[in-house]
């Protein structure tokens, strides 16, 4: 990675570790490659912790994209099913090993087969409920374990990444889903408040449709190109556009903002 406008680097300096959940693929993908590119840009030692459960060979391609020649920006893969416990746990040792954490983009989640409410079984609801609210309050919960200037550490920021559904409600697609996206919104404006005064930002965005694989996973893969044409701006958005967001509320641009949920669905 190169930049023509970069401060000269301390590549000694301790870095910032920000870790990413489903840091690989996607929007999670797009924001390690932003944050590498900043930190390039400012001069600025970080650590990308890109998380994965089951595509190592694609999170291994991000850490080696992100990484720099010169030290300043560092990164490594780190394999966990944030629905499980031990794994966020694992997660979070894996990043104390390289620094001290101060952002996390709770990122990782999933969709399940589009298909109508009648037919909604308890192991569905439950594996959607374990990664995307469990998942997500786990991986928020040793963030702030760690970022807390309560208990010494140097305050942070966390995203959660929610999305519209949350407010559209998903029908005739995944309820599920969007419910559990109204639970990740819940506890942003919920915890934002709890850890204001520890010196933790907790904000959300909430993309609308936006081009990435997990799309396939609903049965639908072309779904943003069909339906792209019904957002205002005529299109789906891509990751790079979310991760855009992300990285700006991780920045200490943002150093008034918590309790937000930030819309980016092209004008829906
Ligand atoms: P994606 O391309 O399918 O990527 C999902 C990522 O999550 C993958 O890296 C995957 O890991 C990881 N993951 C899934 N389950 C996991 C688990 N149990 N533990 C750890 N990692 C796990 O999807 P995306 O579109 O980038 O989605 C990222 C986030 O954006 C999700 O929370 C999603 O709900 C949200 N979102 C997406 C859209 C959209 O239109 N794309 C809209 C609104 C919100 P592997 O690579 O190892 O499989």
């Amino acid at each position: 990675m190169t930049s023509s406008d970069a401060v000269a680097p301390d590549a000694t300096a301790e870095p910032n570790v920000i870790v990413i959940t489903g840091g690989g693929r996607g929007i999670g993908a797009a924001t390690a490659r932003r944050l590498a590119a900043d930190a390039v840009d400012t001069g600025t030692r970080i650590h990308l912790v890109v998380n994965y459960t089951s595509d190592e060979r694609s999170a291994q391609a991000v850490v080696d994209e992100a990484t720099s020649p010169d030290g300043l920006v560092t990164a490594g893969a780190v394999g966990a099913d944030i629905s499980a416990e031990a794994d966020v746990t694992r997660l979070f040792a894996a990043a104390d090993e390289t620094g001290r954490l101060t952002g996390l983009v709770n990122n990782a989640g999933i969709v399940q087969p589009i298909g109508p409410f009648v037919d909604l079984d308890p192991a569905r609801l439950e594996r959607t409920w374990a990664v995307n609210i469990t998942g997500a309050f786990l991986c928020a919960r040793e963030a702030v374990r760690r970022m807390s200037t309560a208990s010494g550490g140097a305050g942070g920021s966390i995203v959660n990444v929610s999305s519209r559904a949350a407010s559209f409600g998903s029908p005739n697609e995944f309820i599920d889903y969007a419910a559990s996206k109204g639970a990740v919104d819940t506890m942003t404006v919920g915890l934002a408040a709890e850890v204001a005064a520890r010196g933790i930002r907790v904000n959300a965005v909430r993309p609308g449709l936006i081009d990435t694989d997990i799309h396939a996973d609903a049965g639908y893969p072309d779904r943003v190109t069909a339906l792209g044409g019904n957002v205002p701006m005529g299109r789906g958005g891509t990751a790079a556009e979310v991760a855009n967001l992300i990285a700006w509320l991780l920045s200490d641009e943002a150093s008034y903002v918590t309790g937000a949920l930030m819309d980016i669905g092209g004008g829906r």
